[in-house]
């Protein structure tokens, strides 16, 4: 099936942007873009402008249906974890059906605010049904926990699963998650990144999100000490102390693409040696969420001056009110004016498609990707497209199926 689209704005974040550009899809992808109308058959979108369907890097889809985020503003992380903990374990039984309603919950949520990809951190029990939609792309990074001795294997065993799962869904890829330095042995964390490379998988890990994680990794003693040693799963041979973050990143330097996941408290050392590795590494920041733990500012402009990519991410509705990327985008844009608009595009698109490996598909707008983007009712003749962007709030449009009246709809 072949679509012809002429729109306002196309802003493609592979080249510059086009005005008055055509489009054409053909089985749902992008096969051709014009400067001109060429086709006057095309369906027209001159009071539109369009960009490649945002990334959402990171996020936590089983908890969309909390209407709250859990715990309270500003509270202590190791607490709010006891939070995620209770609220999981209240499911008891039900637990699979009440997750696959709130994944798809957050497909919906994630499309409605114009997110066509989602670096979604998975956990078992886990049915392909949870992930079936039409448009959303879902990047399932099975989380990986590892410090309990008698289920080490059975977890490495289900992430082995997970990485060769033959999926019958065209809109999933795996990856892993080995979940961060305070749930997972280092040797589990080898383990994912040698499953990534064989398989050429993304692996994101919750890393220097926090201080008290920090004090486990070098003094092996703080909040994370006493929340381990009350679930019976503290080992003085996991957490001697005196380790480092960079000791968790040359590990996640061997993988085929590997995401920061946070990144708050990273160090110069460190940002150098994410710089340095920028080809296989990225570091997601998820504003609100970094938010609503009231952290110390986020590293962000020294990561970008020092050449990291660095993507957006949501986080889960347990720590932010909603899944709106563009609202993280907006976050950025207020709390760091000097990041240029254009920077702040690529950071859910081209670069975020890069750190979930999934860039020949997603990302851009050019032949050969998907024919999915994030959609603005902003008419292409304005005096500043992009910081009307901005300010607006996308839609995510599928062009391979054609336009309804809905997706048109202006209000
Ligand atoms: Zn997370």
């Amino acid at each position: 099936m072949i679509w012809k689209y002429r729109v306002g704005w196309v802003f493609t974040i592979c080249g510059l942007p086009i005005q008055d550009a055509t489009l054409m899809v053909e089985d749902g992808e992008i096969v051709a873009i014009e400067e001109s109308a060429i086709w006057p058959d095309a369906i027209d979108l001159r009071e539109w402008s369009v960009m490649p369907a945002l990334i959402n890097a990171h996020t936590h889809l089983e908890f969309s249906k909390l209407k709250y985020p859990l715990g309270t503003q500003g509270m202590s992380f190791p607490q709010w974890i006891t939070e995620v903990i209770r609220y999981r374990q209240g499911f008891g039984d039900n637990i699979g059906v009440e997750k696959a309603q709130a994944v798809q919950k957050g497909l919906r949520e994630s499309a409605k605010y114009g997110v066509g990809v989602v670096g979604e951190i998975a956990t078992l029990p886990l049915t392909e049904a949870s992930y079936d939609h039409s448009s959303v792309h879902i990047v399932s990074l099975l989380e990986v926990l590892g410090l309990d001795p008698e289920r080490v294997a059975e977890r490495l065993a289900q992430a082995e699963e997970h990485a060769i799962y033959p999926w019958s869904l065209s809109n999933i890829s795996p990856g892993l998650s080995p979940h961060a330095p305070y749930t997972v042995r280092m040797d589990v964390v080898q383990h994912c990144v040698a499953l990534s490379a064989a398989q050429q998988l993304p692996i994101a890990m919750h890393l220097a999100e926090t201080m008290e994680e920090l004090e486990l990794i070098e003094e092996g003693s703080g909040p994370f000490r006493t929340m381990l040693e009350n679930m019976g799963l503290f080992s003085p041979a996991d957490f001697p102390g005196g380790k480092r973050v960079l000791g968790y990143l040359k590990q996640l330097s061997q993988a085929y693409r590997a995401l920061v996941v946070h990144g708050n408290y990273l160090h110069e050392t460190e940002i150098a040696f994410l710089a340095k590795h920028a080809e296989t590494m990225s570091v997601c920041y998820c504003p609100r969420t970094h938010a609503y733990f009231h952290h110390d500012q986020h590293p962000i402009e020294e990561l970008l001056a020092q050449g990291v990519s660095v993507v957006l991410g949501t986080d889960s509705r347990a720590s932010n009110p909603d899944l709106n990327l563009w609202k993280e985008v907006q976050h950025v844009q207020k709390e760091f004016p000097d990041i240029p608009d254009e920077q702040l595009l690529g950071m859910v698109t081209k670069d975020a498609a890069f750190a979930l490996g999934v860039e020949d598909s997603f990302g851009t707008i050019e032949p050969g990707r998907r024919a999915l983007v994030a959609a603005f009712p902003i008419p292409g003749d304005g005096p500043d497209v992009l910081t009307e962007m901005l300010a607006g709030q996308p839609r995510l449009w599928n062009l391979g199926n054609g336009l309804s009246e809905v997706d048109l709809a202006t209000t």
